[in-house]
């Protein structure tokens, strides 16, 4: 036997997860995190918008429920997700926008405890209310997003407060939580990621 070998073979393995309200930025920073760190970034939003772009069914799904600023239903996400993660090996991802509610985060704890896949960071980034809903009305006059406007900006604030916060708390209970401060310049921001990488919770 060779005793050299590490018995966890999927050593490479490693999943961060980026929670944050909606503008908070998330997207901006998991991008250059990934890049940086060889991980795949896995952005619901964008796979979503993707699917609406290209006009499938699921997009055709989607759209409106996008538009008004509500959430996907949890199974949709779940399958594509369980899906995306049964193509990698090793996985090594950085979650951005997923998971959303309560259900998701469970579905993903059972899909990386099958997977023997153990999550390593959650990355909270903390701005205040009125700071995002200015960043987001700021962001839509380039973006062309259609729920980048101030009313789909404040009701994806409340989803945010009545379905995601309880994620942040099932990941505090398992002292997961790195909370940052998000407001600064991106530099700034990034900086403070990589530290906290380096030194999980
Ligand atoms: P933001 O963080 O600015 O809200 P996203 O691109 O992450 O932007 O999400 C945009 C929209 O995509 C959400 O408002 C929601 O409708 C849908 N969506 C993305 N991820 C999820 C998810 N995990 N569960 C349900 N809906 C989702």
């Amino acid at each position: 036997m060779d005793n050299t070998k590490p018995e966890n073979t999927k050593l490479e393995n490693q999943v961060i997860i980026f929670l944050g309200a909606p503008g908070a930025g998330k997207g901006t920073q998991a991008a250059r995190l990934a890049t940086e760190h060889n991980l795949l970034q896995i952005s619901t939003g964008d796979i979503l918008r993707d699917h609406i772009a290209r006009g499938t069914e699921l997009g055709q799904r989607v759209e409106p429920i996008m538009k008004q600023g509500h959430l996907v239903p949890d199974d949709v996400l779940v399958s594509m997700i369980g899906e995306k993660l049964q193509t990698l090996e090793p996985v090594r991802v950085i979650f951005d926008g997923f998971p959303r509610t309560l259900a998701q985060a469970e579905a993903l704890d059972q899909m990386l405890l099958q997977n023997g896949t153990p999550l390593n960071s959650v990355l909270l980034l903390e701005v205040p209310t009125e700071e995002l809903i200015a960043r987001i009305v700021n962001r839509g006059i380039s973006s062309e997003r259609s729920d980048d406007n101030e009313t789909t900006a404040r009701a994806r604030q409340q989803v945010y407060h009545d379905l995601t916060q309880p994620v942040v708390e099932h990941y505090r209970k398992q002292g997961l939580v790195q909370a940052l401060e998000g407001r600064g310049s991106t530099n700034e921001v990034y900086a403070r990621i990589l530290e906290a990488v380096q030194t999980p919770a």
